[in-house]
């Protein structure tokens, strides 16, 4: 194995960076060429289908089969030409990242010749034989059949010689078995919620899109490295491995100049991703050495996370051009920064209007706090669903651990949103209010927009922070699908503003007028949600406490917060808004449940071969040669000189015996928990006795590989170690 480090590092050095060619001057040039966009419909669709289509885009309906006859003849001629073979319906089982499953365009005709076709009926729906995903129970072996139907929402886009086609994936019965599901359905309740609350400022709106902007961290290790690192191929992060003299200390990789590698994997990255119509605009270096971070131009939420998980499958593959493997597990490395995706979320109107954006005048500014207001309420009574939707086995090393955002929710607003707030609930009284006392709350509110253009409040450590024209939620993890979070927060959202409309429609209906009905409801959220808002350091040890005080919850296991998911403030939020069924829940969280269990499991397993197979025998192989070089002091010298020569060298093989013993027995200790747990007939169960049972050993055992590592000769360790890891390039 030595070999295999030694020969990866020998690699390293030939290194060279891969050219890339541009296809043009300017990206506009080839911006979308591979996406069968509304332009491309347009010059392939007929007047009728192309109307259709649109119509079913902007109102969230399927299209009809005759039109999709059509649709599905123009989108092949368009495929064709640009060298597409087969057609894949793309989506988002409840594992990590896509599935696909290709067909070729080739068929029989009628008269028994091979021809190249392309249905409506291929198009709208398919029956992938999809019987081995996760399903939670809700197919049974006698109704295997899930099937896969078109989001026109999402535009077809051609990746290699396939043609991929978005879609839903569904049983049989009609129950969600992924993740776009709920979020489409998510992002049409705030829609309907918002459109109701929005037209208390404008009567005209009519739709209100969500918007997102993902920033998606990742760590690029050399691929002879990674071949090297048994524990990066088969659970993503490194289970073992003394933290490396110098690391992210300096703060000289953050924003530093881009390696020249990097830079051209960066550069073919954005090629492609605009290719297929991704807005990637920023890159830059992260905190941790060897991390980095892309991030496109906001989007709608749908398009953008489809966007997301295709550009998480391009990074994978452009990386492997410049030998280069991607990580996107949250934490690879112990002791440096993990990886989050900030999702940027906001709403607009149909008129242009970004919610969360202060107005231009009164009126805009007091739809802004509305929305504001409502989006911190949603946070605070959907804690629980939210972290519900993001902690996993592997963002669990981020939330909550060594190094936050804390698994504590909390809001950030900024010191100058605080005050206007706590402002508002000071002045706004329930009485009716003197003109005079109206006219004051009108002008403190219409400072707003300037109070906010010199806002440079960051807040790092905040799990939710309110950036000026958006909220950006922080604790989510590199490699989660956004559907998830945001089908929590959309549904929280969606029944916070039926809450505040009903209120406002009720004290109007009492007499109130319409602002001041406004204004009241908005005290009302204000201090109800008051406990959520936290401008301090997240990180601290003090905020714990007081987030205690305050009711906050604080759950850093992955399968006590998953059972929050089905307690009945979630059901609420998410059934009785029509979002998913109760099964469909229950589904779910089994799917998470047994997620969590297995990558602990993969983690128990590759760390207890790594230290049988790899580990202790490198230490035997070095104790030996102490061994035998003790030996040898004791014939050549008199036993008062050999035992002040050997006494530190004695001392290390013992101690070096201490650890090979431990090692052997705690691996042994954690198979035979392995095995008890493996027997719990309970899903729930079995993720918790995982989690109490056996993930403590992965640190325990741990600690005496890396104590191994300093102390074993280097020319011997098998694996690459983490100065290696974290700085070629
Ligand atoms: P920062 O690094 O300061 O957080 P970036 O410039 O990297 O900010 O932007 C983060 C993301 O936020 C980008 O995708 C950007 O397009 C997106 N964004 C900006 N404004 C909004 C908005 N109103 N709603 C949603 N996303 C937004
Ligand atoms: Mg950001």
């Amino acid at each position: 194995m030595a070999k295999l480090r030694f020969q990866a590092l020998g690699e390293l050095m030939n290194r060279e960076a891969k050219e890339v060619v541009f296809p043009s001057a300017k990206a506009t040039d080839y911006y979308g060429e591979l996406v069968f966009n509304m332009d491309a419909m347009s010059k392939y669709l007929g007047k009728d289908a192309y109307k259709a289509v649109k119509v079913a885009i902007d109102k969230g309906e399927s299209i009809d089969r005759k039109v999709a006859d059509t649709v599905a003849s123009g989108m092949k001629a368009w495929a064709m030409e640009r060298g597409a073979t087969h057609y894949t319906h793309w989506f988002q089982p409840l594992t990590d990242g896509t599935a696909e499953k290709h067909d070729g365009f080739l068929d029989y005709g009628d008269n028994g010749h091979m021809i190249e076709s392309f249905s409506g009926k291929l198009l709208a729906q398919q029956e992938p034989d999809a019987s081995s995903f996760p399903s939670g129970g809700i197919r049974q072996t006698f109704e295997a059949r899930g099937y896969t139907a078109w989001d026109v929402s999402s535009p077809a886009f051609i990746v290699g010689t396939t043609l991929c086609i978005p879609t839903v994936f569904i049983s049989y019965t009609g129950e969600a078995l992924d993740y776009k599901t709920p979020f489409l359905k998510a992002l049409s309740a705030v829609d309907k919620a918002a459109v109701a609350v929005a037209q208390y400022f404008d009567k005209d709106v009519r739709k209100v899109h969500t918007n997102l902007g993902w920033e998606q961290e990742y760590f690029l290790i050399d691929t002879a490295l990674y071949q090297a690192r048994p524990d990066l191929i088969v659970a993503g992060r490194t289970l073992m491995g003394h933290s490396s003299a110098k690391d992210q200390q300096l703060d000289d990789h953050y924003f530093g100049s881009i390696p020249e590698r990097v830079s051209k994997f960066m550069i073919e990255l954005e090629i492609e991703s605009h290719r297929l119509g991704i807005p990637v605009k920023t890159r830059h270096n992260e905190v941790a050495p060897n991390q980095f971070e892309v991030a496109p131009i906001f989007e709608e939420a749908n398009l953008a996370n489809d966007h997301n998980l295709l550009l998480m499958d391009l990074m994978k593959r452009v990386a492997r051009h410049h030998k280069f493997e991607v990580l996107l597990h949250e934490k690879p490395f112990a002791g440096i920064n993990g990886s989050g995706k900030h999702n940027n979320w906001s709403l607009s109107t149909d008129k242009g209007v970004v919610l969360m954006a202060p107005g231009k005048n009164p009126k805009g500014n007091l739809q802004f706090l509305t929305f504001v207001v409502n989006a911190i309420a949603a946070v605070y009574k959907s804690q629980d669903l939210l972290r519900a939707s993001i902690l996993t086995s592997s963002n669990s090393h981020r939330l909550g651990a060594n190094e936050a955002p804390p698994a504590i929710l909390s809001v950030f607003t900024g010191s100058q949103i605080a005050d206007t707030l706590d402002n508002l609930a000071e002045k706004i009284t329930d009485q009716k209010m003197t003109p005079d006392e109206k006219t004051a709350l009108k002008l403190g509110i219409g400072r707003i927009p300037e109070i906010l253009l010199d806002n440079t409040d960051r807040n790092r450590t905040s799990p939710f922070a309110f950036t000026g024209n958006r909220f950006e939620f922080r604790a989510v993890g590199s490699s989660t699908n956004c559907a998830a979070p945001l089908t929590a927060l959309s549904a929280a959202m969606a029944l916070q503003l039926e809450e505040f409309k009903k209120d406002v429609d009720a004290l109007i209906a009492s007499g109130v007028k319409k602002d001041e009905a406004i204004f009241q409801t908005i005290k009302k959220v204000i201090l109800e949600s008051n406990p959520i808002r936290f401008n301090g350091d997240g990180y601290s040890d003090e905020w714990k406490e007081e987030a205690a005080k305050r009711g906050l919850t604080n759950i850093t296991s992955v399968p006590e917060s998953l059972t929050k998911y089905l307690d009945a403030n979630s059901k609420k939020i998410l059934c009785e808004t029509g979002i998913m069924t109760e099964r469909e829940l229950e589904a779910r969280v089994e799917v998470e449940m047994e997620k969590f269990m297995m990558k602990i499991q993969i983690e128990s397993r590759t760390l207890g071969d790594l230290a049988i197979n790899h580990i202790v025998p490198t230490a035997v192989a070095y104790q030996t040669q102490l061994i035998q070089n003790v030996q040898g002091i004791r014939d050549i010298f008199s036993e008062k000189e050999f035992n002040e020569i050997a006494a530190a060298r004695k001392e290390l093989i013992k101690t070096i015996s201490g650890h090979i013993s431990a090692i052997k027995a705690k691996v042994k200790d954690m198979t035979e928990a392995r095995k008890k747990c493996n027997v719990i007939e309970s899903g729930e169960e079995k993720a918790f006795a995982y989690d109490k049972e056996v993930r403590p050993y992965l640190d325990d055992i741990r600690y005496h590989i890396d104590k191994l590592e300093l102390t074993v000769d280097n020319e011997m360790w098998p694996l690459p170690k983490y100065r290696e890891l974290l700085f070629s390039r």
